[in-house]
C-alpha cells in the first residue's frame, strides 16, 4: 500500500508544526485576546405628548410624537445596553433596571448606559466596537448621527470612531412603517486580553 500523500492535486497539505504551534497567537507570538459579540433589540411606541430622545440627543418629530416609556426612552442606548449585557450573558437591562422601579423614572438612558459598562470592565472585558441601525420613517436621522456617536462614544469610554450608529426607514411596513414606533438593532464585541 503506498503511503497517503498530500501532493499537488490531491488534497490541502498539513498544516506545517510552525502553523500548529503559533495557533491561538495570530503568528505574533501573544495570546489572542478571547472575544464576545453580543446584540440587541428594543423597540418603544411613538406618542404624542413624549420627548424623542434618540442617542442622547432631542429630536423633533413632525407631528410632535415622542417615545413612550419609563425611562427617557432612548431606544438606541437601550439596544446597546442589551446587546453589552447579552455579549456577558448577563441577562437584560429589566434585570438592573425594572420598568417598575421608580429610580429609573424618566432616568437619563446614557448614564444607564455608564452602568452597564462598569459590569463589563468590573468583569475584565473591555469595548472593540458598537454597531446600532436604528429603524424610523421620520424624522431624518441623519443630521444628528454624529452627535449620537459622539455621546455614545464618550459614555462607553471609546473613540467615537469605534461607534456605529446607522438609519434605515421600515419602507412603510410594519409597527415602525407606520410610525406607531422606532426601534433599533444592535451589536457589541467585547475583547478580554
Ligand atoms: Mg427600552
Amino acid at each position: 500500500m503506498p503511503e497517503p500523500s498530500n501532493g499537488p492535486g490531491e488534497g490541502p497539505a498539513p498544516p506545517a508544526a510552525a502553523a500548529v504551534a503559533s495557533a491561538g497567537t495570530a503568528g505574533t507570538g501573544s495570546p489572542l485576546p478571547q472575544l464576545r459579540i453580543g446584540n440587541g433589540y428594543d423597540i418603544h411606541r411613538l406618542v404624542p405628548g413624549r420627548a424623542l430622545i434618540l442617542g442622547g440627543q432631542r429630536l423633533d418629530h413632525p407631528e410632535g410624537l415622542g417615545l413612550d416609556g419609563h425611562s427617557d426612552a432612548d431606544v438606541l442606548v437601550h439596544a446597546l445596553m442589551d446587546a453589552l449585557l447579552g455579549a456577558l450573558s448577563l441577562g437584560d437591562i429589566g434585570r438592573y433596571f425594572p420598568p417598575d422601579d421608580p429610580r429609573w423614572k424618566g432616568a437619563d438612558s446614557l448614564a444607564l448606559l455608564e452602568r452597564v459598562v462598569e459590569l463589563v470592565q468590573q468583569r475584565g472585558w473591555t469595548l472593540v466596537n458598537v454597531d446600532a441601525v436604528v429603524v424610523a420613517e421620520r424624522p431624518k436621522l441623519r443630521p444628528h448621527i454624529e452627535a449620537m456617536r459622539a455621546a455614545i462614544a464618550a459614555r462607553l469610554g471609546i473613540e467615537a470612531e469605534r461607534v456605529g450608529v446607522k438609519a434605515t426607514t421600515n419602507e412603510g411596513l410594519g409597527p415602525t412603517g407606520r410610525e406607531e414606533g422606532i426601534a433599533c438593532h444592535a451589536v457589541a464585541l467585547l475583547q478580554r486580553p
